[in-house]
């Protein structure tokens, strides 16, 4: 064969191979629990971190010292958020606790969390006082809260604590994309990510709702996996194998943002060595 051609063949295929990651990534959505810790070493989930492209991640974990872990080996790749939960017990009743408010506070004093989540709550706790301390807390250091809410709650804690960057997990876990594009259009401080959500996606092709406010708000999504059980550290890599498709489905600037840049526009890392 000649050369020329040869060139010609084997540049075809390099674009085509399936797998070849496209985007570094952000992945917004990691937690390294207690239950995670047995089963892989710090340094093990860092690679699967990085086995999947994932370039930098915000990690948080029950209890805390999970996140710990990671955040002491990798202080660049690991960007630190602090749930409000000491043990999985205080995942019902956080929003009202002063133990889980002081608890919250008195670590905050490290000052390396850039964000305090992910925590659950309904729209009848959005007012707790635990929620309405943290919340300014956060509104008046700049760190994000890191919600898994509906859209009554999301509203409500948006029109509560209208200093608060929120981000948005999930995307609501099932709203339409519509409605997440209406909310993005209504609050400034609303940020999305994806994680779970492959109807984003379901079949490989880029459901063209979500294709429109993507294109409409790039600066606001990222994209996230949700280690919630540990199996979920098995299939990263698969898992993010599907993100890139999507994600090159889109126009590479609008890709490009929700990769990778949004994430590392909002959380940039620590300088230094
Ligand atoms: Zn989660």
């Amino acid at each position: 064969m000649p050369r020329v051609l040869l060139t010609a063949l084997l540049l075809v295929l390099g674009t085509a191979t399936p797998g070849a990651a496209q985007f570094p990534i952000f992945d917004a959505h990691v937690h390294y629990s207690r239950p995670d810790w047995d089963v892989y070493t710090p340094e093990r989930a860092l690679s699967i971190l990085a086995g999947a492209g994932v370039r930098r991640a915000i990690v948080s974990s029950t209890p805390d010292d999970g996140t710990m872990k990671l955040y002491e080996k990798a202080p660049k790749t690991v960007v630190p958020f602090l749930r409000p939960y000491r043990t999985r017990d205080d995942m019902e009743k956080w929003h009202s606790d002063p133990g889980v408010q002081a608890y919250v506070e008195e670590r905050l004093k490290r000052g390396i969390y850039r964000g305090i989540g992910e925590f659950h709550l309904s729209a009848a706790d959005a007012g707790g006082p635990t929620v309405k301390r943290l919340a300014e807390l956060a509104g008046e250091r700049d760190l994000f809260m890191q919600a898994h809410v509906d859209d009554v709650a999301i509203e409500k804690l948006l029109t509560l604590y209208p200093k608060t960057r929120f981000l948005w997990a999930h995307a609501g876990m099932s709203l339409a994309a519509s409605t997440v594009g209406r909310l993005l259009e209504r609050y400034p401080k609303l940020y999305v990510e994806l994680a779970l959500r492959t109807d984003v996606a379901s079949g490989g092709t880029l459901d063209p709702d979500w294709r429109t406010v993507f294109v409409k708000y790039p600066d606001r999504f990222m994209v996230g996996t949700d280690t919630w059980v540990t199996s979920r550290w098995e299939v990263m890599r698969d898992y993010h194998h599907d993100v890139q498709a999507w994600l090159g489905q889109l126009p590479r600037d609008v890709a490009e943002a929700i990769a990778w840049k949004n994430g590392e526009r909002l959380f940039p890392a620590p300088s230094g060595p």
